[in-house]
């Protein structure tokens, strides 16, 4: 470390080309030419007491003249300075004045330099010239002016005095000046050195240097180990006063702090790029090693010789085979990074995946077992199951026979994708369900063209590939749920899947080659026919399934539900038994749908719950194979001892044998009413709510046909003071807005002679609004069929009587008060008897819907017909029509 040294006033000087040693910089260099060596033998070397040598920075004049002067720099390492040979003027007698640059042949001698220590020597001799050279570590102490420069043999020595005074310094320590600056580079040099730290990861003790040594010793220090211009070196070295070394010191600290940043910066950018395309390259090589390791060693050109392969065997048409080639030699030119040729890739792995010739197996089509098969899988239908068997046998007689499309019209759980899925079995074919619901893209059903990011194939396509096979039986599901916007007609292209002259050769805009759909058996389902647009109606053969009777569900419950859902659970009947009983209250009281999903959900709820009863059997012994693992020779010890058995966790999803096999209990859980209650909670739906809901007048009972089947809708009216208009609620569609309308216009133009106005002419609605509101007002509804109920409730309100709450209607009504039939009759009566109604208001023209209801509901009720409101009114309300006597209707 520098600290302040007593000069003598005369130092050998071993000049520095272009180059200056600060104070505090220790440097190595090795001396070759004569003169450093003769300097450093004599005056370091040589000495017991290893002494001081002057270091002057020497300039060349001219870059020229340097030429001219021949290589004058040693081979010291690290530092250039000059060699002994350089012209300068020889002189004790000849002595220059040395403070102003003197200019020596082309060399010119700074006037101030610094005394250097030698910290370490060492002498090497070269061989084979036997040339002396010295490696020497210099420590820089203190700046020297140059008085007189003189040599010394062949080295020169100048008279010098000393330019940091002890003294000097003290006093400059005191100036506020310099405590200012010295507290500003400090804060800057430990910004640096924190930078460099962090850099390279040490620890701190150049901070330590911070507190130790004085500052203005510190500016040279720090400057030194910075590679700066030799200029601002030599200005550093000129800057005696210790202020003005400080302030020099703190702007070239900074500048390096700035450098180290953006280099930093820089760097960071720069290996953030290299290490990814590192990192990829890395993992390449390791991924090709293990392939290599597998035995697998598909790289890309593998890999297409593959997908080649792929292609050849997949059958493809002639055309086809041709376009997918030109593709593939496409991509083979092509480097896998370039862009274009993953997609490429992607369709010709699809083309090589579709099953071009690929089928199942056509079996012989026997319509026994086909029968056998649905009457195993469905309860009932029998209609149903009678027209797919006719299919069926069109099928077998004519296997390439263009009949038409099945569809499957009804409300949800009915059993369409079942009844399809059987229809797949009976035929030996694979089975593929394809949900059309919600879609509005027709590249949803063709595809999109591959010129679009992320084109994809169509549903139908993506179908079949999923399938393996050309001739699947596919569901195409919920077709009614397909709408149509800006982006297309979905149900046109459907039509064209659908239409054996145009499916040959259909057209997926992603494939863009045609494939041949007409091997497919299509089945399609929907919960209502009227959305189906006509065109797509007209290729299709409608069968309903309108919904199922309480007494049906029962059965299908007893028959397929209980079984399926207690193995779904790992039970049998030996652990959970439903009685008849209980599954009526569950279909009474929980469920009020016209399919079975909600049923079947309860009774899995039951299921569930008597799973984890089972599992939970604390007095059940472990009998065989499950259990016998756990015998080992400690447990065996414990059981000796009378301890506990520890039991085995039974993972869930083994099937019930497993269970079985495991647990014996001693009597299976029989299902109650607090079982029912506790697990599905109270009841949610009892027979009593019509009569409480019809208590008032101005309520009456109407049925309804919603995607969900039949439902019961009550419709309330009721009036107050006001200017007789009409206010409606419930979000309703125009068309139930204006049956309201008509229904109010007959109701007043009727007034006199439903005795509800003293006289002629008398305004019903003086004085008084109107508000009809259909209940639950979250669901829109809309259609003519609450004509009559409308009436009825406006009859009702004017009256001050009550609706009969054991009866509900239905019907149009026109403005004369004829009464004109409706749709979704069957739907309606089951709503009707699932509600718990005892009579029916219809339609009398729709007396001939009454064929397709079930003789079992219909022996529960009272079907009463009308032809005119008159006879709507007759049976709505208690004792009938009183006022029908008096009408002149
Ligand atoms: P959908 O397609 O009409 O919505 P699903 O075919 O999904 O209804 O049927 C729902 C559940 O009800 C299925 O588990 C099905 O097996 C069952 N199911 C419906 N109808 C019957 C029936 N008649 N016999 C036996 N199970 C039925």
């Amino acid at each position: 470390m520098a600290e302040s040294v007593e000069l003598p006033s005369r130092l050998a000087i071993l000049p520095f080309r272009n180059k200056v040693l600060l104070p505090g910089a220790i440097i190595r260099i090795r001396c070759t030419s004569p003169s450093s060596v003769k300097l450093v033998e004599q005056e370091l070397w040589q000495r017991e007491e290893k002494g001081l040598i002057g270091i002057l920075p020497v300039r060349d004049a001219a870059a020229a003249e340097i030429k001219q002067l021949g290589p004058t720099v040693s081979q010291g390492a690290g530092t250039d300075f000059l060699d002994q040979s350089s012209k300068v003027k020889d002189g004790s007698s000849d002595s220059h004045k040395a403070d102003t640059k003197k200019q020596n042949d082309g060399v010119h001698w700074h006037n101030r330099g610094v005394a250097a220590r030698a910290l370490h020597l060492s002498r090497g001799v070269e061989k084979p010239s036997g040339r002396v050279t010295y490696i020497v570590v210099l420590e820089g102490l203190c700046r020297f002016s140059v008085e007189e420069l003189n040599t010394r043999g062949i080295y020169h020595t100048a008279r010098i005095s000393s330019l940091e005074t002890k003294t000097e310094m003290e006093q400059v320590e005191q100036d506020p000046d310099f405590i200012l600056l010295s507290r500003r580079f400090k804060a800057t040099a430990m910004e640096l050195i924190s930078v460099l730290e962090l850099k390279q990861k040490t620890g701190g003790r150049t901070k330590l240097l911070l507190d130790n040594v004085p500052v203005h010793k510190l500016a040279d220090i720090f400057v030194a180990s910075f590679e700066i211009s030799f200029e601002e070196q030599l200005s550093m070295l000129d800057s005696v006063d210790p202020k003005v070394r400080l302030s020099k010191a703190t702007e070239l600290v900074d500048r390096h702090l700035q450098s180290i940043r953006v280099a930093e910066k820089i760097t960071q950018k720069v290996e953030g790029q290299l290490s990814k395309s590192q990192k990829e390259f890395l993992l390449r090589q390791q991924m090709r090693a293990i392939k290599e390791e597998l035995g697998d060693n598909d790289d890309d050109e593998d890999d297409l010789a593959a997908l080649e392969r792929k292609m050849q065997s997949a059958g493809m048409p002639q055309s086809v085979w041709k376009h997918a080639h030109r593709e593939l030699r496409r991509i083979k030119k092509m480097q896998p990074q370039q862009p274009g040729y993953n997609s490429s890739r992607v369709y010709l792995e699809l083309l090589a995946d579709l099953p071009w010739q690929k089928a199942s197996e056509e079996i012989e089509l026997d319509l026994r077992a086909a029968q056998k098969r649905l009457d195993s899988d469905h309860y009932g239908l029998v209609k149903v199951k009678q027209r797919i068997i006719e299919y069926l046998a069109v099928r077998k007689l004519k296997p390439d026979a263009r009949g038409p499309v099945l569809c499957f019209v009804g409300p949800p759980g009915v059993g369409k994708t079942s009844l399809a899925s059987s229809i797949a079995a009976a035929l030996g074919r694979k089975f593929v369900r394809i949900s059309l619901g919600g879609v509005k893209d027709e590249a949803d059903i063709r595809g999109h063209r591959r010129t679009y990011v992320g084109s994809m194939p169509g549903r139908l396509i993506d179908g079949l590939k999923r399938v393996g096979v050309c001739n699947p039986v596919m569901l195409l599901d919920e077709v009614d749920k397909t709408g149509s916007d800006i982006r297309g007609d979905p149900a046109s292209a459907l039509l064209e899947v659908l239409d054996p002259e145009q499916n040959k050769t259909f057209n997926d805009h992603y494939l863009n080659v045609p494939f041949d759909l007409s091997k497919v058996v299509f089945v399609a389902t929907a919960n209502r026919m009227q959305p189906i647009p006509p065109p797509l109606l007209d290729r299709m053969e409608v069968i309903e399934l309108p919904g199922y009777t309480p007494e049906e569900k029962l059965q299908i419950a007893m028959r397929h539900l209980i079984p399926r859902v207690l193995d779904q659970h790992g039970l049998s009947s030996e652990f959970l038994q439903i009685p008849e009983a209980m599954v009526k209250l569950v279909i009474q009281r929980y469920t009020r749908e016209a399919g079975v999903r909600s049923l079947e959900r309860n009774l899995a709820a039951l299921a569930r719950a008597a799973a984890v009863k089972v599992a939970e059997q604390e007095q059940v012994v472990p009998l065989n194979k499950g259990m016998q693992k756990l015998t080992t020779p400690l447990l065996e010890n414990r059981l000796a001892e009378g301890t506990e058995v520890e039991m085995e966790v039974i993972p869930m999803g083994v099937n019930s044998q497993d269970i079985s096999s495991t647990f014996r209990i001693s009597s299976p859980l029989v299902v109650d009413e607090t079982m029912l209650e506790k697990v599905l909670g109270p009841p949610r739906f009892d027979g009593s709510e019509a009569a409480e809901r019809v208590a008032t007048p101005g309520v009456s009972v109407g049925l309804v046909w919603t995607a969900f089947g039949g439902e019961v809708q009550f419709v309330e009216a009721t009036a107050m003071a006001g200017k007789g208009e009409l206010h409606l609620t419930g979000q309703l569609g125009d068309v139930i807005k204006e049956s309201a309308q008509i229904a109010l216009t007959w109701v007043r133009a009727r007034a006199t002679d439903l005795r509800l106005a003293a006289g002629e002419g008398f305004n019903l609605l003086e004085g008084r609004d109107v508000h009809i509101h259909f209940p639950a007002g979250a669901v829109p509804k809309d259609g003519p069929s609450a004509g009559v109920t409308l009436v009825t409730a406006l009859v009702s309100l004017f009256t001050q009587k009550r609706v009969r709450s054991d009866t509900a209607m239905t019907g149009e009504m026109t403005l004369r008060g004829l009464v004109l039939p409706v749709g979704g009759v069957k739907d309606k009566i089951l709503a009707a008897h699932r509600y718990g109604i005892k009579r029916v208001i219809l339609p009398e023209r729709n007396l001939k819907d009454l064929v397709e209801v079930p003789s079992s509901v219909l022996a529960n009720l009272e079907i009463l017909l009308a032809k005119r409101v008159e006879d709507v009114l007759e049976h709505a309300f208690d004792g009938g029509c009183p006022w029908r006597q008096n009408s002149k209707l």
